[in-house]
């Protein structure tokens, strides 16, 4: 497992349980896998070596993270390794630039977007009218919670620009933020968890609570359902996939972006349903069969940091 934070330490609970041996590499045996794991390797998993170092006498290596070396994986792929998800996948879902073009590409829907190099870029497309207010530039590498994205509503934001390779994309009038987590197996069987309605703290623009079931229409629902049984397919990968959906006001369902790991839309299925996420990504990785997935009841998660 590469990384040894909050979502290693809840893979390894289930693990646990499964009687699998998990070793994890990260910066250090403190960090929250640690606490309940002595397998703990000390590196980083960013470093290219490290990743070598620390994949090559395993069966069988994953993430919970997916800002790590790809190049690495890639390496030890072809080396024979199994690696899920696989490291392209990982790659192409990292960069949210590619990520985007491969939702165009595919016809699955997202909001419009360009690309920029830095916040100059974007301030030069201001003055010439290229771009207009409201939009949301997100950095196109490492993001997370929120703290690679920027809303820049009028030019009193322009100073909330970061100055990175970045998306720039259409501000979405949002109703509602919805998930869904799914998997699949080297079998080809796939299993989702019913969707999750995620509520969002503006200013942080990070994940307050979580309500599931969702309360949407079925006809959204439906759409959410074959556009995460679309993506999986098309990225052709095995491992879990959380997708994150945006429902705009006049009902349209968009793709915001997708995280090929467990995620912080699936933690109330440790409790809610018949087996957790943890389970789902361990199972589908291992080409088990993917078990249950439904929930035994409603809930709400609320996201303390
Ligand atoms: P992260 O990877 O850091 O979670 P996200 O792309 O999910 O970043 O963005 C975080 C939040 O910012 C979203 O959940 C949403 O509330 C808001 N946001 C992101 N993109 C848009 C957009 N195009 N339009 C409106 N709000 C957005």
């Amino acid at each position: 497992m590469l990384g040894a934070g909050q979502l290693g330490r809840m893979l390894q609970q289930e693990a646990s349980t499964l009687g699998i041996e998990l070793y994890f590499l990260d910066k250090s045996k403190d960090f929250p896998a640690g606490q309940i794991s002595k397998n703990i390797i000390v590196g980083d998993f960013k470093n290219y070596d490290d990743v070598i170092a620390f994949g090559q006498d395993l069966d069988l290596i994953t993430i919970e993270i997916e800002n790590v070396n790809t190049d690495a994986l890639l390496y030890l792929e072809k080396k024979g390794k199994i690696i899920y998800p696989q490291p392209e996948v990982v790659a192409l879902i990292k960069a949210k630039g590619l990520q985007k073009q491969f939702y165009k590409d595919k016809k699955i829907p997202t909001s419009e977007f360009n690309l920029y190099d830095d916040a100059q870029d974007i301030k030069l497309a201001i003055k010439t009218q290229k771009l207009n207010y409201p939009f949301v530039q997100k950095s196109r590498l490492a993001g997370y919670d929120g703290k690679g994205v920027a809303v820049i509503r009028s030019e009193h934001d322009v100073e909330k620009l970061m100055s990175v390779p970045s998306v720039i994309e259409d501000l979405v009038n949002i109703d509602k933020e919805l998930a869904i987590i799914i998997a699949k197996n080297k079998n080809g069987e796939t299993k989702q968890f019913p969707l999750t309605e995620m509520v969002f703290n503006e200013s942080g623009n990070l994940l307050d609570h979580l309500i599931c079931p969702s309360t949407v229409s079925d006809e959204v629902l439906n759409k959410c359902q074959s556009i995460a049984t679309q993506i999986i397919s098309e990225l052709d990968m095995i491992g879990i996939l959380a997708i994150e959906f945006f429902l705009d006001k006049t009902g349209k369902v968009l793709v915001n972006e997708v995280a090929p790991r467990t995620h912080n839309s699936g933690h109330h299925t440790i409790d809610a349903n018949i087996n957790s996420q943890f389970n789902l990504h361990l199972r589908s990785i291992l080409n088990l069969s993917l078990g249950n997935t439904d929930s035994i009841k409603p809930s709400v998660m609320l996201n303390l940091l």
